[in-house]
């Protein structure tokens, strides 16, 4: 694999290519997702790319009602909330994604616990395309 830092900017173009990355520590085998390049377990920083299978479960969740411009520009408001959680990935790294596919007019029906896959959003903005780490029910 070619050499990229371990960095949001690298996690970003990973995204873009559809691939869910992380760095795992070579010390102490704690993964993070995104990367980072010094371990906060062991400080070590010797760090290696790993893939993740982008499957998991719902960890913790928040459906938001006011958000930010670009969300309110998908059509997302106090009446139409979107979810966003906390994913425990299979592989133990626990990631920040918005959550589709669930319905947060009805939070009882979202269950903590519940399996997810992942799904990549694309955005193009101009001639910038940015990609967001989404799950939905797996
Ligand atoms: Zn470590």
């Amino acid at each position: 694999m070619e050499e990229r830092s371990f960095s949001d900017i690298s996690y970003e173009k990973f995204l873009n290519e559809e691939r869910l990355m992380g760095s795992r520590c070579k010390g102490c085998g704690t993964q993070y997702v995104p990367p980072r390049s010094i371990c906060v377990d062991c400080y070590g920083s010797e760090m290696e790319w790993i893939e993740m299978k982008g499957r998991g479960r719902l960890a913790a969740f928040t459906c938001i009602n006011i958000p930010p411009p670009f969300m309110i520009a998908q059509g997302y408001n106090r009446k139409n909330p979107y979810c966003t959680g906390v994913v425990e990935l299979e592989e133990g790294a626990r990631v920040d994604a918005r959550i589709e596919g669930v319905d947060c007019a009805k939070p009882e029906d979202i269950k903590v616990g519940m399996p997810l896959k992942v799904k990549y959003l694309h955005r193009e903005e101009g001639e910038k395309s940015e990609t967001y780490l989404a799950f939905e029910p797996a």
